[in-house]
């Protein structure tokens, strides 16, 4: 039984926000403090709106007898929120960061593709992960083939940011570039598109270098790391390109994989010389590198299916 009012003057007991009492003797706290199982004790929940992730406070929270979905109460005359994690400002900020809507659902807890070195850079990422200051913190670059999971691996670290109260902007960098063109078109200025970019706690970007890199595109993803690097705040992206010169043995792998068609040439190409040397060593101050190599799961998955159909 909860009971409504046992949260008054003078009752030094509260157990407000008090998780894991035993038995459920405290009946003084939010709903989400029973782990419900519509939102694991999370208080939102995702679906999908317009292209992109859309989250939504949970029905439990709604439900809550304390706070009636506000997560806001009373104690001594004073406002308390009912359940940290603010499940209303992270379903704000969800909202605000832009997340495709393909990768809704996520997060460390279902990424898969444990293959090559990834298994070792994804735990070396949960570590960073641990160890970042919202402003300042020293950003990261994942760089390797598509079909590892790099967006995927993006999306994680940015729905635990959010989470932490750090503000995010996830781009992806082909989508910005058409963006931006839009907005030409609807006389809206460049500025009014990138400024949200550059202010914003951690921007995310993926697929960086993805595009024609003409002059105007380089200028850009120029404008970008410099606003950011000029204010100290951190970048997170993602490239299909190549971070160092390629070895020998990465171009005759290459020009084997050419010849039998089996992948692209773009990975070899690289970033540094698509982006322009200024911007690179920019980044290369800003961020820390991390080359993933592995399997490309869809075209594993695709594999299988194949072999478990014929
Ligand atoms: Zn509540
Ligand atoms: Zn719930």
């Amino acid at each position: 039984m909860i009971k409504r009012n046992s949260i008054g003057r003078g009752d030094k007991t509260l157990a407000v926000n008090r998780v894991g009492g035993k038995g459920g003797k405290h009946v003084s706290k939010c709903a989400l403090s029973y782990q419900r199982t519509c939102c694991n004790g999370k208080g939102y929940v995702f679906d999908v709106r317009a292209g992109y992730m859309h989250a939504a406070s949970c029905q439990c929270v709604k439900n809550c007898e304390l706070c009636a979905g506000t997560n806001i109460i009373l104690a001594d005359g004073m406002g308390k929120v009912c359940f940290e994690p603010n499940p209303r400002l992270i379903v704000q900020r969800m909202n605000g960061a832009g997340i495709p809507a393909r990768f809704a659902d996520s997060s460390f807890d279902n990424f898969t593709n444990y293959t090559g070195n990834i298994g070792a850079q994804v735990e070396y990422v949960r570590q960073w992960l641990a160890d970042f200051a919202a402003i300042g913190g020293r950003g990261l670059l994942l760089s390797g083939p598509v079909g590892l999971g790099k967006t995927h691996l993006l999306v994680s670290i940015a729905k635990e940011l959010i989470v932490r109260r750090v503000g995010v902007k996830f781009v992806d960098f082909f989508q910005l570039l058409s963006n931006l063109k839009g907005g030409f078109a609807r006389m809206q200025s460049e500025t009014s598109v990138l400024q949200p970019l550059i202010d914003v706690d951690v921007l995310i970007i993926d697929e960086m270098g993805k595009g024609r890199n003409s002059e105007w595109e380089r200028c850009v993803l120029d404008q970008l790391v410099m606003g950011r690097y000029n204010c100290n705040k951190s970048i997170i992206a993602s490239t299909n390109y190549i971070l160092h010169t390629p070895t020998g043995k990465e171009m005759s792998k290459v020009n084997s994989n050419l010849e039998d068609g089996s992948a692209d040439n773009f990975s070899v190409r690289e970033l540094g010389a698509l982006i322009g040397s200024r911007t690179f060593s920019r980044l290369a101050q800003m961020t820390e590198f991390l080359e993933l190599e592995g399997e490309d799961f869809r075209r594993k998955n695709q594999n299988m299916w194949l072999k478990g159909t014929s």
